[in-house]
């Protein structure tokens, strides 16, 4: 790839980006204070814009470069992997199929792991589990996988319903057995459904808000897990339980991350 690093922005060297065009350029980008213009070929230029350099740059594919950093994640009893390394889940691990895309929950964040670690961690067996803020619908499946008799997955966001529905088909997990739809807890539109289990990777600023929520939506004595909590926040998040009246709060850090488990 035959690129031309020419110093300037496009606003310091406005009146020079025709004569990139005239000489041929193919496209032209700004980036860390050089134009950068694409050509096919090398092309004469015109002395105003004669003090730049030519590069012959290595083509980078920077997805298959991101694809081959990937390693499996373990989380307690579960492997989270993309569908490629399928075959490096050990014995006796869950594995957990999780095609990277455009939904949060690849399985490598702190928050993810946690989470998964905590489900893997309770016996799901004939259990009812609400994951909010489901994203690539990593936690909904992961429970389904567990064992779960049944997985709802919410999320405000439209565009990780069918990447989540998606990725509970790539693991077998049958349509009875795990629903996404997009919402949250509190919107007013709430059905007064029960949980056994719910889990909750967000934020802590929305759990402070979503708490008594949380408390509505579980049977009592059900686990509450919530991460996605910066240490810094952790405060703001025992207090919030505390308020309403969760027990049995227990604190896990990783990093700057915090996993919070608790029960209704
Ligand atoms: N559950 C996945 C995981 O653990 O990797 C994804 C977690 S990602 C950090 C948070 C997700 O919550 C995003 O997909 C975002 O769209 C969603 N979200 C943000 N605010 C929400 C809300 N109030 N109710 C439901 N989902 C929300």
């Amino acid at each position: 790839m035959l690129v031309y690093h020419l110093p300037g922005t496009f606003e310091t060297r406005e009146a020079h980006l025709d004569l990139l065009w005239e000489a041929g350029a193919t496209g032209l980008e700004e980036r860390a204070g050089l134009i950068r213009a694409y050509f096919d070929t090398r092309a004469e230029l015109d002395d105003d814009i004669a003090d730049g350099e030519w590069r012959d740059e290595v083509e980078q594919d920077w997805q298959a470069q991101f694809k081959a950093t990937l390693r499996p994640v373990l989380a307690g009893r579960v492997t989270i992997v993309p569908p490629w390394l399928r075959h490096e889940v050990g014995a006796g691990q869950t594995a957990l199929v999780i095609e990277p895309g455009m939904a949060f929950g690849t399985g490598h964040h702190a928050t993810t792991r946690m989470a998964v670690e905590a489900l893997s961690a309770l016996d799901l067996g004939g259990r009812r589990v609400l994951d909010v803020g489901t994203g690539s619908g990593v936690l909904a499946i992961a429970a389904a996988l567990l064992g779960a008799e049944h997985a709802t997955g919410l999320d405000i966001d439209p565009l990780t319903i069918p990447i989540a529905t998606e990725n509970a088909e790539i693991n077998g997990v049958p349509p009875g057995r795990v629903a996404f739809a997009e919402g949250s807890l509190g919107l007013g539109d709430d059905t007064d459904e029960v949980y056994d289990v719910l889990v909750a990777n967000l934020y802590a600023e929305l759990h402070d808000l979503l708490a008594g929520e949380y408390a509505a939506a579980l049977r009592p004595g059900g686990p509450l897990i919530l991460t996605g909590i910066l240490t810094g926040k952790l405060a703001l998040v025992r207090a919030a339980l505390d308020r309403e009246g969760f027990g049995d709060v227990t604190v896990r850090e990783d990093g700057e991350w915090v996993l919070v488990t608790a029960t209704a």
